[in-house]
């Protein structure tokens, strides 16, 4: 290249120094040096003309011939090109594959610009959402898919869990939505046909809401009597009146295992919101702390922290059930001589409901598997502290409805923190002046 630079430097100073030199003997020297350098912009000016013409005109077909610095400039704007033209192929080829695979998958894929408007969609994607070839293209998606829970999904831009909902166009079909973002705030929306998967899970929980509401009439029968006979527990053989008193113990066990199913298909089943109200956070954490200081039997001291003004909007029986099954949690596994808070504290911008204890704590292993229902740290120290395996499921479950997660935090004898965490949206402001505005 520097080659082809200096040539061109030449070309100009033997141009202008020839013009001179004509110009000299005729005393024009300064017009003679003009000529020369008309010559050479003369001479640019057809070489720049050559390339627009050829862009412009045919930039398919060869370059125009030229030497030096042009004919270099020509040849490598046409390997660009040509390189460019290849790569396009490519990409169209790769897109083309990737459509094709996309149509002919089983789940619908609609693919969303950063307006949100639909751009490309597969044949699964009008058989089970109604979007209309070519007809719906443009269209935002939230014209075509219009239930309000697809569209507080859509908007809320937190894509981490799946929605459930029926099709827009067959209430029979239930379809799970799942979204991810790409690209330059693109969106590809994807939906599963989980018609069959949903149905097995309500069979399942119909099923264990039935066993367990049926299972409660028989064990109501069976404590009763108990009761009575432990009563005379004095005038049987003492055998027997060990035996009585064990039968009594597990037909209680039975009793809290069926309530708490029961609960939970409860909370399953039901969608909730019915009986949303502000809480008296206050009032709420003191009753269930006089509950947790019952079952402690002064095995440990209980404090509540408020301080957050804001109220929680929810169902009072729900969150009430949450909480005592932290804060029973707490009394049941922190050990004696522990100390236990039950606090409610701001939390970013929404608010955290948090039960403490500087006991024994959890090995980290066991954090992610918590919840599970009947997952139990230890199994012969949680029977016999009274537990049912069901309490952190309940918790979850509570929390779910009210937009709410659980946070657990603890190390191996350093305690437990089993935080509550909802969004602001979920908090009234219940302060005399805040009511009034
Ligand atoms: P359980 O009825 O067995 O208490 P949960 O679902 O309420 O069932 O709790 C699951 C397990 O978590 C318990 O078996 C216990 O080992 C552990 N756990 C819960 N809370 C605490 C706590 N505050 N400290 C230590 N371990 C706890």
């Amino acid at each position: 290249m520097g080659r082809l630079w200096r040539r061109e430097f030449w070309r100009l100073t033997a141009l202008v120094g020839a013009g001179g030199l004509v110009g000299w003997p005729f005393s024009a020297m300064p017009a003679g040096i003009a000529v020369g350098l008309l010559m050479c912009l003369a001479f640019h000016l057809r070489q720049l003309r050559a390339l627009y013409q050829w862009l412009t005109l045919r930039p398919q077909e060869e370059p125009p011939v030229a030497s030096g610095l042009w004919g270099e400039l020509f040849d490598r704007l046409y390997r660009y090109q040509k390189r460019q033209a290849l790569t396009q192929k490519r990409l169209r080829a790769t897109l083309q594959r990737i459509q094709e695979s996309s149509e002919a998958m089983r789940d619908s894929v609609v693919m969303l610009d950063r307006h949100g408007d639909l751009e490309w969609w597969n044949s699964a994607a009008e058989r089970m959402l109604g979007l209309k070839p070519q007809l719906d293209r443009g269209q935002h998606i939230t014209n075509l898919l219009r239930d309000p829970r697809f569209v507080d999904y859509f908007h809320g831009r937190d894509y981490r869990e799946p929605l459930t909902l029926p099709s827009p166009i067959d209430e029979t079909l239930i379809l799970q939505f799942q979204i991810t973002l790409y690209g330059d705030d693109e969106r590809l929306v994807m939906a599963r046909d989980i018609t069959r998967l949903h149905r097995l899970e309500q069979m399942r929980r119909d099923f264990v809401a039935n066993v367990s509401h049926e299972l409660r009439t028989p064990l109501t029968v069976l404590a009763g009597y108990l009761e009575t006979y432990e009563d005379m527990a004095g005038q049987l053989p003492p055998r027997m009146g060990r035996g009585l008193s064990q039968m009594k113990a597990q037909t209680d066990r039975m009793q809290n295992l069926v309530n708490d199913l029961l609960l939970l298909s409860r909370l399953e089943i039901d969608q909730g919101g019915r009986d949303d109200a502000p809480l008296a956070m206050g009032d709420l954490l003191e009753a269930v702390k006089n509950d947790a200081a019952a079952l402690s039997e002064g095995r440990q001291s209980i404090s509540v922290e408020i301080d957050e003004a804001r109220a929680l909007v929810g169902s009072e029986k729900e969150i009430r059930s949450a909480l005592s099954n932290l804060a029973f949690n707490a009394v049941r596994y922190a050990g004696k001589d522990r100390h236990i808070v039950l606090r409610w504290r701001p939390h970013g911008e929404g608010a955290c409901l948090e039960v403490e204890d500087d006991g024994e704590g959890i090995d980290p292993i066991h954090l992610p598997r918590l919840t599970e229902r009947f997952y139990r740290v230890d199994k012969g120290r949680s029977t016999a502290t009274g537990g049912t395996g069901l309490g952190l499921a309940i918790v979850k479950h509570v929390l779910l409805r009210h937009a709410g997660r659980l946070e657990i935090s603890s190390r191996p004898g350093q305690g437990a923190t089993f935080r509550c965490l909802f969004p602001a949206e979920r908090l009234r402001d219940t302060t005399p002046n805040a009511q009034r505005a």
